[in-house]
C-alpha cells in the first residue's frame, strides 16, 4: 500500500536477496558445519540458570585486555543477614547516643525482609517505595504499614519518582538496606506506637549519617575483620574463575572504595592459597587501588599515591609515573589510570555491585564496558524457576484474558450497532425479529464474556500476588513491579553490559566468549514482521539472553 505521504522507499534487486540469502543458508546448512556447532548449549545445567551471565549489550572477551572488580559486594559476597544486622545494631546505638533518639528505639528488631535494593525513601511523606521503570509508585509503605490503593493516588498520582529529586534516596546499594530498615521501624515505633510527630527528612539524615560514621570510623570493619568467615562468604570458584581469565591473556585489577587495610584482610581470606599458581592474592592483580573514592573517581583529579603494603602508610615519593604490578596505591582518578596503564575505553572491562558508584557513573563518564554483580539475582532466579508452572499457567491466563477482552469490545461494538439499528430503522415483522434474536444472541454472549473476563481477573490477582508475596511478602520481585520492570531493573538494563550473580560465573564462560544480548525487538518489530519470523539455525536456540559456553 502506497503511504499518504508518499514513500521514501528506494528499489530493492530482490532477485540479487534472493540469491545471497540462498547461498548464505546453503553454506550454514552444510552437513559437516553442522557436525561442528556444538548443540549443547553450555557448561551450566538449565537448574543453574541463576548463576548465568545475562548480557544487554552484546560483548566479546576477546576483545577486551583488562578486566577490573569493586571488592565489597563484588568479588567479596557478604552474608547478607549477618552485615545487615551488624550495621543495623551498630547505627542504631549512635542513634540512640549521640542523636539523642529515646531509648526505646533499641527494641525495634531488624527485619531483612522488609527491605530490598531498589527502594526509594519519601523524605517529604516518611514512606519507603517500590517504582516502576516509568517512576511510578507501584506500593509504599509508611512505617511499617501499606499505603491504601487512596492513599497512593493522593500523594503519587501526579508525580513520578526520579533519581534526581533530592526529596528521594534511593537505596541502590546493599550496604543501605539497614538504613531503609531504620527508617521505616523509627518512624513505626516514635509516630505510631508512642504517638510523637517526626521530621521525616531529618530522621533520614540523621541514619544516613549515622550509617556513614560506622562505615567511616572503622567500627564496622573492625567486627567484621574479628571474624571475617561468619561475614564474609568465600567462594570456592572465585580463584579458578580468576586464573581462567588470566589465561586467557587477560590482565585484572582490583579497584576498590575499601582502605588498603581492610581490602588486604578480605582478600587474603577470599584468594590467598586457592590456586597453586597464585600463593598470594595480588598475584592474580597487574594493579591493585584502594580508597578509589568511586563515582569521584570517575569524574575527579585525584592524584594515586602508593601505599606501603605492610606499614598501611601512603608513600612520599609523590604521584608515580607508572601503575606497577606488586604495588598498591590508593585514589586516583579515570584519566590517570587510563594514560599510565595504557589501557583504555572499550577495552576495559569493570565489574561492580554498585548501580550508581561502579556501572552508572563508569558508563557515562567512559567508554569501559560494565558488569553488574546482582547477587540476590540467585534468589529470584532460583524462586521463578521453581514456580515456573504458574508463572507459565498465569502468563496464559493472561493471554487468554486479553482475547476476552479483545471479544468483549468487539461484541459491545455489535451489539451497540444492532440496538441503534432496531431504534432508528422502524423495522417490523420478521426482519425486526430477527434483529431481536440477534441483539439477544449478542447481548448473551456479552454477559458470559464478562463474567469469564471478571472471574479469570480475580483469580489472575490471587495468583500474581501469591507468586510476588512468595518472593517477597512486602515488595514483590525486586527486577518487577507489576508487569513491568522496576526502576532498578530498568537502570541495570539500561547501564550494565552485563549482570550475573556472582564473578565465579565467569568460570563457565571462555576468555574468548561472545556475550550475545538477545535481539531487542521494538513493539513494530514484533507482531508478524518478516524480522521477527526468521527462524534460528537448527531448530531452537538457546534460551533468551544466555550464552553457550
Ligand atoms: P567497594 O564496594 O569495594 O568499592 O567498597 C565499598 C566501601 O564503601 C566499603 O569499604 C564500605 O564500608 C564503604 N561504604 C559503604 N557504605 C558507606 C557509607 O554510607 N559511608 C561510607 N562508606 C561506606
Ligand atoms: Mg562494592
Amino acid at each position: 500500500m502506497e503511504p499518504l505521504h508518499g514513500s521514501r522507499l528506494g528499489q530493492i534487486d530482490q532477485d540479487k536477496t534472493l540469491e545471497l540469502s540462498k547461498r548464505a543458508l546453503g553454506i550454514l546448512h552444510d552437513v559437516e558445519l553442522q557436525g561442528l556447532i556444538s548443540n549443547k548449549p553450555r557448561e551450566l545445567p538449565e537448574t543453574d540458570r541463576a548463576r548465568q551471565v545475562f548480557v544487554n549489550r552484546n560483548l566479546r572477551l576477546s576483545n577486551i585486555d583488562l578486566i577490573g572488580f569493586d571488592m565489597d559486594y563484588t568479588l567479596a559476597i557478604y552474608h547478607q543477614r549477618r552485615i545487615e544486622q551488624l550495621s543495623y545494631d551498630m547505627t542504631l546505638q549512635r542513634l540512640i547516643a549521640n542523636y539523642g533518639y529515646p531509648a526505646e528505639i533499641a527494641g525495634i528488631i531488624y527485619d531483612h525482609q522488609f527491605v530490598m535494593r531498589g527502594l526509594f525513601v519519601d523524605k517529604r511523606h516518611g514512606n519507603l517505595l517500590k517504582i516502576d521503570r516509568f517512576g511510578l509508585v507501584g506500593r509504599a509503605y509508611h512505617g511499617r504499614q501499606p499505603l491504601t490503593e487512596e492513599q497512593l493516588k493522593t500523594l503519587y498520582r501526579n508525580e513520578l519518582v526520579r533519581l534526581k529529586n533530592p526529596e528521594y534516596a534511593w537505596i541502590d546499594t546493599l550496604f543501605a538496606l539497614p538504613e531503609a530498615c531504620l527508617f521505616a521501624g523509627i518512624i513505626e515505633k516514635l509516630e505510631r506506637d508512642l504517638g510523637q510527630k517526626l521530621d521525616y527528612a531529618k530522621l533520614y539524615d540523621d541514619i544516613r549519617e549515622a550509617i556513614d560514621t560506622v562505615h567511616r570510623d572503622n567500627s564496622l570493619k573492625e567486627v567484621i575483620r574479628k571474624d571475617i568467615g561468619h561475614y564474609i562468604f568465600k567462594d570456592p570458584e572465585l580463584g579458578p574463575a580468576l586464573h581462567k581469565l588470566r589465561s586467557g591473556g587477560k590482565k585484572l585489577f582490583v579497584l576498590t572504595n575499601s582502605g588498603w587495610d581492610y581490602t588486604d584482610a578480605v582478600m587474603r581470606y577470599l584468594l590467598d592459597g586457592v590456586v597453586p599458581e597464585y600463593p598470594f592474592w595480588r598475584n592474580y592483580f597487574d594493579v591493585v587501588v584502594t580508597a578509589a573514592r568511586k563515582p569521584d573517581f570517575f569524574t575527579g583529579h585525584e592524584p594515586f599515591l602508593e601505599v606501603d603494603p605492610t606499614t598501611a602508610q601512603v608513600k612520599t615519593s609523590g604521584e608515580p609515573t607508572a601503575l606497577e604490578r606488586g604495588k598498591v596505591y590508593q585514589g586516583g582518578n579515570l584519566q590517570t589510570f587510563e594514560r599510565l596503564t595504557q589501557h583504555a575505553g572499550e577495552r576495559v572491562l569493570y565489574v561492580g555491585d554498585h548501580i550508581y558508584g561502579d556501572i552508572l557513573k563508569s558508563k557515562k563518564t567512559s567508554l569501559w564496558r560494565t558488569c553488574m554483580v546482582v547477587q540476590e539475582l540467585e534468589d529470584e532466579l532460583n524462586y521463578t524457576f521453581g514456580r515456573s508452572d504458574e508463572i507459565g499457567r498465569l502468563s496464559e491466563i493472561e493471554i487468554l484474558r486479553a482475547r476476552v477482552d479483545d471479544e468483549i469490545g468487539k461484541h459491545k461494538a455489535l451489539l451497540n450497532s444492532a440496538e441503534r439499528k432496531l431504534e432508528r430503522d422502524g423495522l417490523e415483522g420478521p426482519p425486526r425479529q430477527a434483529l431481536e434474536d440477534e441483539r439477544k444472541r449478542l447481548k448473551g454472549e456479552l454477559d458470559r464474556l464478562r463474567k469469564a473476563y471478571r472471574e479469570t481477573n480475580d483469580i489472575a490477582e490471587v495468583l500474581e500476588t501469591d507468586v510476588e508475596r512468595g518472593f517477597n511478602p512486602f515488595w514483590g520481585l525486586m527486577f518487577k513491579e507489576g508487569s513491568e520492570n522496576s526502576r532498578f531493573g530498568e537502570q541495570v538494563e539500561q547501564y550494565a553490559c552485563l549482570y550475573t550473580s556472582r564473578v565465579s560465573n565467569f568460570l563457565f564462560y571462555s576468555p574468548a566468549q561472545y556475550f550475545r544480548s538477545p535481539r531487542d525487538l521494538m513493539p513494530h518489530e514484533v507482531a508478524g514482521a518478516p524480522t521477527a519470523k526468521l527462524a534460528p539455525l537448527g531448530g531452537e536456540g538457546p534460551p533468551k539472553g544466555t550464552n553457550s559456553a
